[in-house]
């Protein structure tokens, strides 16, 4: 019995992975016993956001940071702060961006749903480069001139998507933005483990980066991080704190928002609606405290125990063939052999139709390939995944 079955609502076993659409992953108890006192109290947001700062300016190594409730709200709060600025009578007046810089510069090849974060402030996103993948002899993505190219006075950012094989390489579109004085937005939602990424893209030059905190990190679903300048964090958090407040009464943290330099406060900005909790920036914070205080060597050991046990019950199972991905956190995949009974797309949608529902990883499915990952995984979730699994490979 769970807290779920008093709203009728079942819980699932999430062999996919911390993904928004299954509410992420779980809490570890210290983290979720973090945010219950969190939420027993009551703070300025301003300045819990400016202790926050302090902790991610630490581990990212950027001057300043903000929890926000996602990667996404992120990339919106992020692209805001690069239209406007300081200036409050833009920040009001998003999304409409006449008369300011509107142009967001995008590699085609890295558009992706995520992107209507960026154009919900009102940008617009340009996009340069052709993916030549599908022509055969096709091998080019897009080059640090075509970025250099699209660069005008209305341009506000260009938005980085990081990943393995992002191309160009992100120094060099710094190198770019930067030699015209345009900053460079990267969006690194996915791209922890390994924890030495909090820093990388930092390091890199990039003015901002947003991380979601409620995949690998292990913080609530609902929160992120945007670390980066400290005059577009500022921009960024003056666009999500509520401001219901008189301009002589206000006085927020000058680490975070130096008031001095602003001609007034201004109304709910673009990001008001991407509201976080005090509880989910506490669980943030924790969260994130136990990301980093973990090795690599161990996340990887504690996962791997998972696999390894999912491995050896599924090693004997009829009409498929079971592997152990490498790589630092292992995946286990299951090939549905031709002559199964039902092919791995039947699977899958058995597997969650049942009960207990596992929802395993579907991005290969249509070449056969079942995949489980063991980042949302508990004791015991591995027998009853194999229980489930083998006797669908059964006639
Ligand atoms: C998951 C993801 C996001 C969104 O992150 P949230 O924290 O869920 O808002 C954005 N971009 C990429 C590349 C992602 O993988």
């Amino acid at each position: 019995m769970s807290i779920y079955d008093r709203f009728g609502v079942r819980t699932i076993i999430n062999a996919k992975g911390p993904s928004t659409r299954l509410s992420g992953g779980f809490l570890d108890p210290e983290v979720a016993a973090a945010m219950n006192e969190a939420a027993t109290y009551c703070v300025e947001m301003a300045e819990l956001q400016a202790g926050a700062s302090k902790v991610l300016a630490e581990i990212t190594g950027a001057e300043a940071g903000i929890v926000t409730s996602g990667a996404a709200a992120g990339l919106l709060m992020g692209t805001a702060a690069c239209i406007t600025g300081l200036d409050p009578g833009k920040m009001s007046r998003l999304p409409d961006t006449r008369g300011m810089k509107n142009e967001v510069i995008m590699v085609r090849s890295q558009r992706n749903f995520y992107d209507h974060a960026v154009r919900t402030t009102g940008a617009k996103i340009i996009e340069v480069g052709l993916p030549d993948r599908y022509a055969g002899a096709g091998v080019r993505d897009a080059e640090g001139w075509e970025i250099q190219e699209a660069i005008n006075p209305q341009t506000a950012a260009v938005m980085y998507v990081a990943g393995g094989g992002s191309q160009p390489t992100l120094p060099e579109v710094v190198r770019v933005a930067h030699s015209q004085g345009v900053p460079v937005i990267v969006d690194a939602a996915g791209q922890l483990p390994p924890a030495s990424n909090l820093k990388r893209f930092i390091e890199e030059g990039a003015d901002l980066v947003a991380f979601s905190g409620g995949k690998a990190i292990g913080g609530p679903q609902s929160s992120g991080i945007l670390a980066g300048k400290r005059d577009l964090i500022m921009s960024a958090i003056l666009q999500n704190l509520d401001l219901d407040i008189y301009w002589e009464q206000w006085a927020p943290p000058e680490s975070l928002i130096d008031k001095k330099r602003l001609c007034g406060a201004p109304p709910h900005g673009i990001g008001r609606p991407c509201k976080v909790g005090k509880e989910i920036i506490i669980g943030l914070l924790v969260a994130l405290k136990k990301f980093v205080a973990e090795t690599e060597e161990a996340r990887g050991r504690r996962l791997r125990t998972h696999i390894d046990k999912l491995y050896g019950l599924l090693a004997d199972a009829d009409h498929a063939r079971v592997q152990v991905t490498s790589g630092s956190i292992p995946k286990l995949e299951l090939t549905v052999l031709k002559d199964a009974p039902r092919t791995a797309m039947e699977i899958v949608v058995e597997l969650e139709r049942g009960d207990p529902s596992v929802h395993a990883d579907p991005s290969r499915v249509r070449t056969g390939v079942i995949s489980f990952s063991p980042w949302c995984l508990k004791e015991g979730d591995a027998e009853k995944i194999a229980a489930r699994v083998k006797p669908l490979l059964r006639y």
